[in-house]
């Protein structure tokens, strides 16, 4: 366990020395040894710019070498990471740099100019061009930081409405990078296969942890399934890692028939409800666990995890981290308590938690009380041995007539049907109805669109209220930089 984010690459150095870290597929390799020296010297370069500590920095870069190098340069300077998804278009970039009032920004060559003219401050601009310079500079030693000091500011993902910038102190991103690296059973043979973007926290986390166990990290730079299926032999990948979105594209990828996935040890997917229908094919088809994880940016990573320490569960997301606390609130009643299997928001409270929104007092009061309780704005339960079941978000939930449909009950049906690749439902406006439930569909190779065929098998198991009025069938989906599906862009397509 490390307890500053300061001290990692140096740790990961120390123990696992000249072996090969990360290889970017298609580009170059990098061992712990030289992630260390060279963030050492970055953050040189950073000092001689006169950036220091508890400055903000924004990054922003494709997942690759340069990334981890100055991610870990900000780290052991004492500055504060502000991620930016290269994804994101410059006026996104923008402002968060602006609402994060960066002092410095370290950004992707090809994109300067336009985020430069899409931001009203003029932070110090570092790009790829710099770096030879700044890795020229004289290494650093790793600040003293407090554990309580603000590491990150993590921007969340936007699925809901405009992002928000969670307040991470070191000792919520080392905490969740460590306790990732320990209830997962990660290890110096793990061989990990990923393409999740290093700047959310399901991307930091499965990058860090990795270096804190001493895996060896492969990363593509762009999610393909042919290519990740093919990485996965070629490299005898032991752990995959990804979101439901990428699992479905690899499930319905013609070499899946002949992929060879024998080294698969285990995956890990989080970021949104996987209907257990596509989990179990996932198991079936990959012949490895698939362990569910739960986190959010305001959690700095995952908190409620399966591990393959605890009994599986299917359906559940798991069980908290130690250390963090989970509550299932009334919706009836504010701050009341659920009784087992009954819904409610999800609470959560821990060292993992964020402690207010940066610059945000009024998303801050909505979202924490007094006593650390955070309101996730997810709905689920909790079954008598404290498994966690998440039902769906808050704020996705569709009012038909007076009744209350969760999306994703209605997607875990349409999963079951052997034509549906993956689903999104969202609610329509409805003169009479007030909302009325409309499904998109992504068919899965060689199916033919049929509304009247998903119209009888939703009708045999879902209460009719629940049940699809109009089926769409659509090429893809509208998915966030993270790669979750976005339904409310299908809800308000301006
Ligand atoms: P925004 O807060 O801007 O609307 P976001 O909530 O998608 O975006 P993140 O912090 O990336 O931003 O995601 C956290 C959310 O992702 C959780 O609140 C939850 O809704 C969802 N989530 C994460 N993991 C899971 C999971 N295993 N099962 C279901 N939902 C999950
Ligand atoms: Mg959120």
């Amino acid at each position: 366990m490390i307890a500053t984010m300061a001290e990692l690459s140096g740790a990961a150095a120390a123990r696992y020395g000249t072996r090969t870290a990360v290889t970017i597929l298609g580009g170059s390799s990098i061992s712990f040894h030289d992630i260390d020296a060279m963030a050492g010297r970055f953050a040189g370069g950073l000092a001689a710019l006169g950036l220091g500590r508890g400055d903000r920095i924004a990054l922003h870069l494709p997942n690759g070498l340069d990334w981890i190098i100055a991610y870990h340069a900000i780290a052991r300077l004492g500055g504060v990471v502000v991620p930016c998804n290269i994804l994101l278009t410059p006026a996104e970039v923008g402002w968060i740099t602006d609402d994060a009032e960066v002092a410095g920004q370290i950004v992707a060559s090809d994109r300067c100019d336009l985020i430069r003219t899409a931001q009203k401050g003029s932070p110090r601009t570092i790009t790829e061009r710099d770096f030879a310079r700044l890795l020229a500079s004289d290494w650093i030693n790793a600040a003293s930081c407090d554990p309580d000091d603000l590491f990150t500011i993590g921007y969340t993902s936007g699925t809901t409405g405009r992002p928000k910038g969670a307040n991470q102190t070191h000792r919520a991103v080392a905490g969740s990078v460590g306790m990732t690296a320990t209830i997962h059973a990660r290890h110096e043979g793990d061989r990990i296969l990923t393409a999740l973007p290093f700047p959310h926290v399901y991307g930091n986390v499965v990058l860090n942890a990795g270096l804190l166990a001493g895996s060896a990290l492969f990363v593509l730079p762009r999610f393909d399934a042919g290519d990740a299926l093919a990485a996965i032999a070629r490299h005898e990948i032991t752990l995959f890692e990804g979101v439901p979105t990428m699992f479905y594209q690899m499930l319905t990828h013609p070499d899946v028939e002949v992929a060879d996935l024998r080294t698969l040890r285990r995956c890990t997917v989080g970021g949104q409800t996987m209907p257990l229908a596509k989990i179990e094919e996932v198991v079936t088809r990959f012949g490895c666990p698939l362990l569910e994880l739960w986190g959010m940016t305001e959690v700095a990573g995952p908190a409620i995890t399966h591990s393959p320490y605890w009994p599986a569960r299917h359906g559940s997301i798991g069980l908290p981290f130690p250390g963090m606390e989970v509550r299932i609130g009334s919706l009836q009643q504010a701050g009341g308590i659920a009784k087992p299997l009954e819904a409610g928001e999800i609470l959560v409270r821990g060292p993992l938690v964020t402690k207010s929104y940066w610059r945000n007092p009024r998303a801050t009061a909505e979202a924490i009380d007094a006593e650390g309780w955070l309101a996730t704005g997810d709905v689920g339960y909790a079954d008598p041995d404290g498994y966690i079941f998440v039902v769906d978000r808050l704020k996705d939930m569709i009012i038909t007539g007076g009744y209350n449909i969760y999306p994703a009950e209605v997607e875990q049906v349409l999963a079951t049907h052997p034509a549906v690749a993956m689903s999104a439902v969202v609610g329509v406006p409805d003169a009479e109805k007030g909302e009325l439930a409309h499904a998109y569909i992504v068919l899965a190779a060689g199916c033919e669109p049929d509304e009247a065929v998903l119209n009888t098998h939703c009708r045999a198991i879902l209460a009719p209220y629940k049940v699809p009025r109009r089926y769409h069938f659509v090429n893809e989906l509208p998915r966030t930089s993270t790669g979750k599906i976005l339904r409310r862009a299908l809800r308000d397509p301006s």
